[in-house]
């Protein structure tokens, strides 16, 4: 792995940098990208951020969140990159098009906190001990020199953060991240305010949507896994889009004794997206690895091909014979 110091010098030595994230960018994914625009900026350089996917309503709060382009808007001003930074991307092909132009770039950074890092870049940093990568870039600051921090690089870390922590619920919190949280709310954000922008925004087909997964809930006999299942059928009935399925898997966890949630859920493109959370020892990260997919040990997914009962037969048998989950029986 390398360290801040060559990630630094790479920063210092080049001018114009493309910054991209995974495909279904996340809070952990736009919060990390802004921070680094907005240092690159400081430091007089040329950062462009560019997605796949296009930044999700509930993030245009952001500051400079018209920043974040997206491959439909057909954003032409890319040329002469020099530098290429991924961020909270544990391989190269999860940025999926944008591939196509990071694969020319001469120099990419890849920073990253998922355990299962390719290390695909030229320079990679990777800590899988940081809750996310907003945390990592906290750090990249704090060795580059601390005053760059600011209101509007402090909102985006916590951002990333808190979407990533689950409002600082999962395992992967650590004292760290609450130092780090404490550092960033010196500077004058509103915790409150970015809370409310990211949680109190639902629109009425979301919670619509939302009724009706929930009364697909099933179980097994101890409630063990517990598992929500979303059809286009669903979606288009409650007129909600793709983006207000993100956070109902959340809900099948709360419910008590079950360790492993699922969401089977049919994508545009007619594949199965399947997420996994779980919230003891049971590592989501190496089941889902069963199924091409990847993530951390209590968040991850896969995607599938197939009928939705088929990928649900096929993942809940494989899940049932696993002697960890046997034992809870
Ligand atoms: P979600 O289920 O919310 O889409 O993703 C949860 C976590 O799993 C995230 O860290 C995400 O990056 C990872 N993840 C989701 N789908 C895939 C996949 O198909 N492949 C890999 N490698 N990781 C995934
Ligand atoms: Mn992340």
């Amino acid at each position: 792995m390398n360290n801040f110091n060559e990630i630094t010098k790479l920063l210092e030595k080049n001018n114009s940098f493309l910054i991209t994230s995974h495909k279904n960018i996340d809070g952990d994914a736009i919060g990390s990208e802004l921070a680094l625009y907005f240092i690159l900026k400081k430091l007089n350089k040329k950062p462009i951020i560019l997605n796949q996917d296009r930044l999700p309503r509930i993030y245009n709060f952001l500051p400079d969140s018209d920043k974040v382009h997206c491959l439909e808007d057909n954003y032409i001003n890319i040329k002469n990159i020099d530098v290429g930074i991924i961020v909270d991307c544990s391989n190269f092909e999860r940025i999926e098009e944008t591939y196509k132009i990071f694969k020319n770039i001469k120099n990419i950074i890849n920073i990253d906190h998922h355990n299962s890092n390719e290390n695909y870049g030229d320079l990679n940093y990777i800590d899988s001990g940081a809750s996310s990568v907003g945390e990592i870039i906290y750090d990249l600051i704090k060795f580059i020199n601390l005053d760059l921090l600011d209101e509007k690089i402090s909102t985006c870390l916590y951002t990333a953060i808190i979407t990533d922590t689950g409002s600082f619920r999962y395992s992967n919190v650590s004292s760290k991240t609450f130092s780090v949280v404490s550092d960033l709310a010196s500077q004058g954000i509103k915790p409150n305010l970015i809370a409310d922008n990211i949680y109190n925004r639902n629109t009425y087909s979301g919670l619509k949507l939302l009724g009706k997964a929930l009364l697909t809930l099933e179980v097994d006999k101890s409630n063990y896994v517990s598992w929500l299942t979303i059809t286009r059928d669903m979606l288009n009935n409650t007129e909600a889009n793709d983006e207000e399925v993100e956070g109902i898997i959340d809900i099948a966890r709360t419910l008590e004794n079950t360790e492993v949630s699922i969401l089977f859920r049919e994508t545009k493109d007619n594949k199965i997206k399947v997420s996994f959370r779980s919230k003891g020892d049971f590592n989501v990260n190496e089941f889902a690895g069963k199924f091409n997919g990847g993530g951390h040990p209590n968040s991850s997914g896969c995607v599938c091909s197939g009928k939705i009962t088929e990928v649900k037969e096929k993942i809940l048998s494989e899940l049932f014979k696993i002697s960890k989950y046997n034992k809870k029986q």
